[in-house]
């Protein structure tokens, strides 16, 4: 049977089945999904405990299993991936003029032929990109702007491996386009994050606690950062 645990903010399915073993086992599969079979007399409360023992590893193997096996994304018909946090779905139609548009939940391709899918999606998603660094801008810089730096230039560029990265002398901070598949708080975050390396360039201990006086539940951000919760367009 599937069964839902929350934890931290992020929301982890599995599934469950009684079986006549001796423990509880669990068991993270190659395409991210979560096995767990333990003992009839084992209450649901006894297997959250023993999930929330392992959590940690079990979300950071989740998210390397899942990164592995998912298809790359193609802006195809049917296709998901998240926006803001939200799960989109991409709807193909033909017409004479290559166009997009985000309705709700789904986001419109109008093609001249199917192969300018690719073309088409990316270049709504760079516009959309920097839209919405200009509105994070304002929200997070009117927090920052006591702290009496000057305003950074921010940058946006496809990254592999972080999610932002601050040249303080230069005052340039340059955001991962990926930030704009996460929800808004986390986008929120990794901003101050950036931000408060104006001030501390390193990761040391003041770095932290400037940070917390912004964000004081900041691991548990780390935590859904790292979650693997999210599909990015590329
Ligand atoms: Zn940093």
């Amino acid at each position: 049977m599937k069964r839902t645990i929350n934890h931290h903010g992020i929301s982890l399915e599995y599934e469950f089945t009684p079986k006549p073993v001796k423990n509880i086992n669990l068991r993270v599969r190659s395409d991210g999904s979560v096995a767990v079979s333990a003992p009839r007399w084992v209450t649901k409360g006894q297997v959250e405990e023993f999930l929330l023992a392992r959590w940690d590893w079990l979300i950071k193997t989740r998210a390397g299993n899942l990164g592995n096996n998912m298809p790359q994304f193609g802006w195809q018909d049917g296709e998901t991936f998240h926006l803001l946090g939200q799960p989109i779905t991409v709807k193909h139609q033909s017409g004479s003029k290559n166009a997009a548009q985000l309705q709700e939940n789904i986001l419109r391709l109008t093609l001249d032929t199917p192969n300018s899918a690719q073309k088409v999606g990316e270049k709504w998603y760079d516009t959309f990109c920097v839209q919405q660094t200009a509105l994070l801008e304002e929200r997070v810089w009117s927090r920052f702007r006591s702290m009496g730096t000057e305003r950074p230039t921010l940058r946006l560029r496809w990254m592999t491996s972080r999610w932002g990265s601050c040249m303080s002398k230069q005052g340039v901070i340059t955001l991962n386009k990926r930030l704009f598949s996460l929800p808004p708080h986390l986008a929120e975050y990794v901003l101050l994050h950036e931000y408060c390396h104006l001030l501390h360039p390193d990761h040391q201990s003041g770095f932290y606690s400037l940070l917390e006086e912004f964000v004081p539940h900041r691991k548990q951000l780390d935590k859904q950062l790292k979650s693997g919760a999210y599909r990015f367009v590329r």
